[in-house]
């Protein structure tokens, strides 16, 4: 991921005349702990994995980022998305800086109180860098509602206070947000609908949607809601196209139940890769990171292409991309709806106050809308692409703050 990200940020440092020790400052993280998490297994016998928290910047609040279970951890994977979560925060002018964290681990073969024992002994690992005011997980990769809740009964149990704000992406039942699950893909869909609300000929826009997770198919829901004709998804095994739409609720109550996409009465059944060959206004990667490479980008037949996915151009694709006058809407907007409810979320157990979802959602709606506003007028202005207005606001707003703290 470091390289679209490394660049479009240096490329704003000289842009926003940040150097020195400014600069150094905001590139590097501040603080890193890296621990080896023992876990009993059922059997009896004790295994270690590697533990991280990396924390880059907390110049406008607390840190704040997910924690992913996967077996390629690094440190250096957890520091780059770290970073990202800087950025996107101060995008969205949450007070949070940004940080990331997780466990080299294969969590698939572990049983639930194995799973349960590892968050656990991470969290108490992780201890004393974290806190409602220092340090906020929240799910990745690998992790859920049920892995948040354990870990704020172990902060809890630790500090015997019963501390909900300590973690954000809990379950309703401790404090958390139901709509959390549907927030990135709802708050794409607002930043879509916000950039084209502008252009009149695109009154009833057609999209292609690759990957139906829970990004793709919220997104999709959203949009179809909202008068979009989706023409083709995809999922890591097959696409489905129909030309005149597809029924979108139809398609996500199948894919819910059956697991796959193989649904002929709702379309033509494809490869994923056939479903380049579909024209339509919007191409939107909701899956994998890198995954439009040069060829495809050539291939590729769409006027905009959204980054519901986290990184899913390589830096070659988006050149060719934005070289064939295709502009590109930025994953550090597009899919930063999913931290902003996981804001929601600790003001809620904060002021002990529960949010009714109907609030959450006109409010995250209204800071989607005004948001890419402000990233569009920017652009404009700058007459620059959208991804470089997104960071000359984002980095500007820390870089602020920072040189505020040290004044
Ligand atoms: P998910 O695991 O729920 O869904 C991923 C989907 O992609 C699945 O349908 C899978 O079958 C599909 N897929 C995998 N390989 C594919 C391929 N080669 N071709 C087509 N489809 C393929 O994941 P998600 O939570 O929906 O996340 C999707 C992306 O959005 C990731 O890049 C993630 O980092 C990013 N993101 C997610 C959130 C969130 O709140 N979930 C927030 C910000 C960013």
């Amino acid at each position: 991921m470091g390289d679209i990200v490394d660049s479009i940020v240096s490329g704003t440092f000289d842009r926003l005349g940040i150097s020195g020790s400014l600069g150094d400052r905001l590139s590097r993280v501040e603080r890193a702990l890296e621990s080896m998490v023992p876990l009993e297994l059922d059997t009896g016998e004790t295994v270690f994995f590697r533990g991280f928290r990396i924390q880059h910047n907390s110049a406008l609040g607390p840190y704040k980022g997910g924690t992913r279970f996967h077996p390629s951890v690094t440190g250096e994977e957890l520091s780059t998305l770290a970073r990202l979560m800087t950025w996107k925060c101060s995008l969205l002018d949450l007070p949070f800086g940004g940080a990331k964290g997780g466990i080299a681990v294969d969590p698939h073969p572990l049983s639930s109180g194995e799973r349960k024992r590892l968050s656990q002994e991470y969290l108490l690992r992780m201890f004393p860098i974290l806190g409602p005011e220092t340090d906020i997980p929240g799910p990745d990769v690998n992790t859920d509602s049920e892995t948040m809740g354990w870990m704020a009964d172990a902060f809890s149990k630790r500090t015997g206070t019963w501390r909900p704000d300590i973690v954000t992406g809990k379950p309703v039942s401790l404090g958390g947000l139901s709509f959390r699950e549907e927030a990135t893909g709802f708050g794409a869909a607002e930043v879509v609908a916000a950039i084209l609300g502008r252009k009149e000929e695109m009154a009833h826009p057609s999209c292609s949607i690759e990957g139906f997770g829970h990004v793709g198919q919220h997104l999709a829901h959203r949009l179809s809601e909202r008068g979009f004709r989706i023409l083709a998804v995809t999922d890591s095994r097959s696409g489905i196209v129909n030309q005149g739409g597809l029924a979108i609720g139809e398609l996500i109550r199948l894919k819910r139940q059956s697991g796959h996409l193989n649904h002929p009465s709702l379309g033509e059944i494809v490869s994923p890769e056939e479903t380049d060959r579909v024209s339509a206004d919007l191409f939107i990667p909701a899956a994998l990171s890198r995954s439009v490479s040069p060829e495809r980008a050539r291939g590729l037949s769409c006027r905009y292409v959204v980054e519901a996915a986290n990184d899913p151009l390589t830096p070659e694709g988006e050149a060719i991309l934005l070289g064939r006058g295709i502009p590109v809407m930025p994953d550090i907007l597009v899919n930063s709806g999913g931290v902003t409810v996981s804001y929601f979320e600790w003001l809620q157990n904060r002021s002990g106050e529960r949010r009714e979802i109907k609030r959450v959602k006109e409010d995250l709606s209204a800071r989607m809308t005004s948001i890419a506003e402000e990233v569009m007028d920017r652009a404009r202005r700058d007459n620059g692409t959208l991804r470089e207005a997104a960071y000359l606001i984002a980095v500007n707003r820390v870089a602020i703050a920072q040189k505020a703290r040290e004044r």
